[in-house]
């Protein structure tokens, strides 16, 4: 038997080695501080809990949903785009889809809008479904480096005319996976200008729309005047309301790439549990005191990482959103060299920069998933073990 060549183009899992060498060290009795996962560690809020407790009950929500997701539900979606943006006017029957989750959403709108021949235009480092949904669709990712001198955004500039030419969608996710980078309403004007100049659908992915600390509040690329003519954006109840597991959010923008998304979707899915989507109603009422709380937990935990790194001469500054916080390795390791140095001699897994893309080599990500005393665990490991960026004592 023989995998489709389209699965031999997929790249094997890069974190492999690091799990096998992390099974071990479990085998051998090692306590490993695992701060490798951006899988929220509390529970779901307890209204949401309680619509899901009374949804389930009610068998009218036991068959086949629409879709493109309930009427309800989509209505509750653009209210709460509008409460929490501003952005007024969107359609729920046109311009809004519920999604499973969004990564599905993600990778069938490569499906719906890129074939051979065609760019991708895509953040490096980033979300690996980026990349791996355009191999799937047999276009070609074209790699926009985000690096500290850019302040990790894109550099429209630097993107080859004929490479714009011929892209199909353009990526961005702002708050950032895994840089930590937030992006202003000025810069979305830009890539909306970019987009409308030739004729790209510009994909905002917002999963850490809600995950910002000290009072940020991430903007909407909606938000820039016309962006509907050429956006659409990737919204997930996952990080925000800790659903992980539930499986459900919504895109809205765009009503041609809400249509060609809806199309591939309907042939491939058959929707969202109702009672999940009345669940769903819940949390986008769920009060921002309640998500507040959420959040104050991750902010409070990246304080003690980077108070705790800035005290072993890390120079880094405290990311303004998302569950992780981008760090450079220090001088004379690659990446993989210094994340296998902090599992052999501390026991803490995190995963390599290289693992997003290429041009997060010479970094790691932390991610703020753990209790708070593990997080102080994990810096006094580091600490004993002498390790420093300036990497005093450690090699040898
Ligand atoms: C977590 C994450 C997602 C999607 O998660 P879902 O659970 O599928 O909604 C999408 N994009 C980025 C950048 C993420 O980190």
């Amino acid at each position: 038997m023989h995998f489709a060549k389209r699965l031999e183009k997929i790249p094997p899992y890069l974190f492999a080695e690091l799990n096998r060498k992390q099974n071990e060290l479990v085998t051998q009795g090692v306590d490993i501080i695992n701060l490798a996962v951006g899988d929220p560690d509390q529970p779901t809020p307890n209204d949401i809990l309680q619509a899901m407790h009374g949804a389930i009950d009610d068998a009218s929500t036991h068959n086949y949903p629409p879709y493109q997701g309930t009427q309800e539900f989509r209505e509750a979606a653009a209210k709460w785009m509008e409460h929490r943006f501003g952005v007024t006017q969107l359609n729920p029957n046109t311009e809004i889809v519920c999604s499973i989750g969004s990564k599905e959403a993600i990778h069938n709108t490569f499906l719906a809008f890129v074939e051979a021949g065609d760019y991708t235009l895509i953040p490096d480092p980033g979300y690996p479904v980026y990349r791996t949904a355009t191999l799937f669709a047999g276009g070609e990712p074209y790699m926009m480096p985000l690096n500290a001198e850019n302040s990790f955004l894109p550099d429209l500039n630097t993107i080859p005319e004929a490479v714009a030419r011929r892209a199909k969608l353009l990526w961005i996710n702002y708050p950032n996976n895994p840089t930590g980078a937030i992006a202003t309403l000025e810069f979305f004007e830009e890539l909306v200008a970019f987009c409308k100049q030739y004729d790209i659908l510009l994909c905002h992915d917002h999963a850490y729309s809600e995950m910002a600390y000290d009072g940020y509040k991430p903007p909407s690329v909606l938000q820039v005047p016309d962006a509907k003519d050429v956006a659409i954006e990737f919204h997930s109840l996952s990080k925000s309301c800790n659903m992980t597991g539930w499986r459900v959010g919504f895109v809205a923008g765009n009503s041609i790439g809400i249509q060609g998304l809806t199309q591939v979707k309907s042939n491939v899915d058959s929707g969202i549990f109702k009672a999940i989507q009345r669940a769903a109603i819940a949390a986008y009422r769920t009060s921002p005191a309640e998500l507040a709380s959420v959040v104050s937990i991750y902010q409070n935990r990246r304080d003690i990482i980077v108070q705790g790194l800035q005290s072993l001469g890390w120079k880094i500054t405290p990311p303004k959103a998302t569950l992780y916080i981008w760090v450079p390795v220090p001088p004379g390791y690659s990446s993989t060299e210094f994340v296998t140095l902090l599992l052999d001699k501390c026991g803490i897994l995190v995963p390599p920069g290289n693992g997003y893309g290429a041009a997060g080599e010479g970094f790691f990500r932390i991610a703020l998933t753990v209790p708070d005393q593990r997080m102080h665990e994990a810096i006094r490991r580091l600490k004993d073990a002498g390790i420093r960026y300036e990497g005093v004592g450690v090699r040898g």
